[in-house]
């Protein structure tokens, strides 16, 4: 059976998405730990993420980069959190996490609960952020 997220690549569940090429689907975090959350994912369905053949994982990391320029730019963040643990979705992915000090990156704090809107505005503003 197809992974959540190759259900979003598909478009056959809604998501947030940030940005997106051939390979790569950025998105936010439905239970985001702080405002901009975003997964980063390659759309080929690969559960360990050094199971990754070498070009996708690089390109995987390269592509994040361009997502965690336009977070710091968005929400102003000290720094972008950069996380992997896949505990919960068997396809690869990587954590973004805008933060301000080391506790905002902390799996174990309680998630936002942000509305439809929120995380629709955030996710424009970063579109934007990646198309200048
Ligand atoms: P992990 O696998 O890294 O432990 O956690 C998976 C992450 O995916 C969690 O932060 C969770 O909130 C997020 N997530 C799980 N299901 C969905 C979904 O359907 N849509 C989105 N946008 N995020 C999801």
């Amino acid at each position: 059976m197809a992974s959540i997220f190759s259900r979003i690549v598909k478009r056959e569940i809604p998501a947030h998405i940030v940005a997106e090429d051939d390979r790569f689907l950025a998105f936010l975090d439905i239970n985001p730990l702080t405002k901009g959350h975003t997964l980063v994912i390659p759309k080929a369905e690969v559960d360990y993420i050094y199971d990754l053949d070498d070009e996708t994982l690089s390109g995987l990391h390269l592509f994040a980069k361009k997502i965690a320029g336009a977070l710091k730019k968005v929400t102003a963040c000290n720094r972008v959190a950069v996380a992997v643990l896949g505990l919960e979705v068997p396809h690869a992915h990587i954590h973004l996490i805008p933060m301000n000090q080391m506790s905002d990156a902390n799996f174990s704090n309680p998630k936002l609960k942000l509305s439809g809107e929120e995380l629709s505005s955030i996710a424009t503003s970063l579109r934007q952020a990646l198309s200048q």
